[in-house]
């Protein structure tokens, strides 16, 4: 079994709910998505087999937990599965970086996760067609684990877009935890957008942190 992986690194978690703890990255090669504001397009890629994958992994020690990224990494769910099995027989933390939306994928692979970061993608903020229902579904299965849900906010992002995602968190997870993410670089008009989005969640009972990307702002990976 053989995996297009970008890249495999340590570094801290520089966004979401777990921002700052210490992780192993293995980051996936390709996306189904076409973000505007993508900043992980990469195009280069090596092929590892999951013994090559295990044994790089290992070798970093000690960490709080190991975030699988992308690109897509449900793309390639059955690879995905096999390396999350792994991790779970050596007693590690697994941790998925998703952008919510391939939700059969994720299916085969939920029993091995036990944090899940998904994206909602907010049409506005990504210029792409809307995935509200993709999002529902993989949610509905998510929250059958640790999950919190994490959108990126740019400065032509639409109160729309806010309140349709409160109305499926609600619908389908109300505890689940909403990550309003700044574009980087912050905008100062940003702010009070911001502000605006963060109290129609609490008026709307959602639990919701406004996180900004820290790797972004220490310059690291
Ligand atoms: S889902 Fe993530 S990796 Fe894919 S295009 Fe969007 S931002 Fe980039």
């Amino acid at each position: 079994m053989i995996a297009k992986i970008s890249e495999i690194f340590k570094s801290i978690q520089g966004e979401g709910i777990y921002q700052g703890v210490e992780q192993v990255f293995v980051r996936f090669f390709g996306c189904n998505l076409a973000c505007a504001y993508c900043d992980t397009r990469v195009f280069c890629h090596e092929e590892k087999t999951l013994e090559e994958l295990m044994q790089q992994i290992t070798a970093y020690g000690d960490y709080h937990s190991v975030s699988f990224t992308g690109g897509e990494p449900l793309l390639q769910a059955a690879f995905l599965k096999e390396a999350l099995k792994s991790l779970k027989r050596l007693n590690k933390i697994t941790y998925l970086e998703t952008n919510g939306v391939l939700y059969n994928a994720l299916w085969e692979v939920i029993e091995y996760c036990d944090i899940i970061s998904m994206d909602f993608k907010l049409p506005s903020s990504t210029l792409e067609r809307a995935l509200w229902d993709e999002h529902r579904e993989f949610l509905k299965v998510a929250k059958t684990k640790e999950v919190f849900v994490k959108a990126v906010i740019g400065k032509d992002t639409q109160l729309y877009d806010i309140t349709k995602s409160i109305e499926i968190i609600k619908a389908v997870s109300p505890k689940t935890t909403f990550i309003l993410q700044p574009q980087h670089p912050f905008e100062e008009e940003l702010a009070e957008k911001l502000a605006v989005f963060e109290k129609i969640c609490q008026e709307h009972g959602i639990t919701v942190e406004i996180v900004s990307q820290l790797h972004k702002q220490l310059g690291i990976k």
